[in-house]
């Protein structure tokens, strides 16, 4: 009877551990750049280092360029939390809402949906890396916390198929959490979205319906690779 008790224990202890482990892996990669964020939030001006600019590109030969101004604090494939993973990058301005212009990091197609306070999506015909390919680019967060809008005039709600070239603008940062799986903090969800073969984006929300960003940047944008550095063009 006691020994029973003891195998009881060791295997719950076992259990526990177990479980404490899985989720610290799984959230780990996040908490770590979490710090840096945080850091840049408070002070942009003490980390140049960590900062993109839209319309530029780090490598001559990546398709697409930078959407935004900041620091890419969240990656493709973090873990906020045990069982989601991001789809996209979180790319911080350290400024307020409403300031840090968005642009389109690649040509294509823009639709906003007639119900889209914070988002435009833009078909792109053909991947560059890999052409045939339909993909969508969607761009997240674009307004106010009660959910006033910072999209461009140029694209009201129910805009479709608009053709916008490469750093057309396209609104400014927010922080409006329409998602409540991203951290607070202005910034711009951008993500890579497959077509569903029949000419409809799938679900964003699932990061199976994404694309690593990383070759179409020229940066290590994968959590799985990235670790807890924050990605910069001259590291
Ligand atoms: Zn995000």
């Amino acid at each position: 009877m006691k020994n029973n008790r003891i195998l009881f224990a060791i295997i719950t202890a076992g259990v526990v551990i177990g479980l404490g482990t899985f989720l610290y892996r799984a959230v780990r990669p996040a908490a770590g750049r979490s710090v840096r964020v945080l850091d840049w939030l408070r002070e942009p001006s003490a980390h140049p280092e960590w900062a993109v600019q839209a319309g530029t590109r780090c490598l001559p030969d990546a398709p697409f360029v930078f959407p935004t101004d900041g620091c890419i604090g969240y990656l493709w494939g973090d873990a906020f939390r045990a069982g989601r993973r991001h789809q996209g990058l979180d790319i911080f301005a350290g400024t307020d809402a409403g300031v840090t212009p968005v642009v389109a990091a690649y040509p294509g197609y823009l639709t906003r949906q007639a119900d889209w306070k914070s988002a435009v999506i833009v078909r792109v015909p053909d991947d560059p890396l890999q052409p045939g390919r339909q993909i969508w680019l969607y761009y997240a967060h674009m307004a106010g916390p009660s959910g006033d809008s910072f999209i461009s005039s140029e694209f009201p709600p129910g805009t479709y198929e608009k053709y916008v070239a490469a750093g057309t603008l396209l609104g400014y940062q927010g922080n409006y959490s329409g998602d409540a799986g991203n951290p607070a903090g202005v910034h711009l969800h951008f993500s890579i979205v497959l077509d569903d073969g029949r000419g409809n984006f799938r679900n964003e929300l699932d990061i199976n319906n994404t694309l690593d960003p990383s070759p179409y940047f020229g940066l290590p944008l994968n959590a799985a690779t990235a670790g807890d550095s924050i990605p910069a063009c001259n590291p």
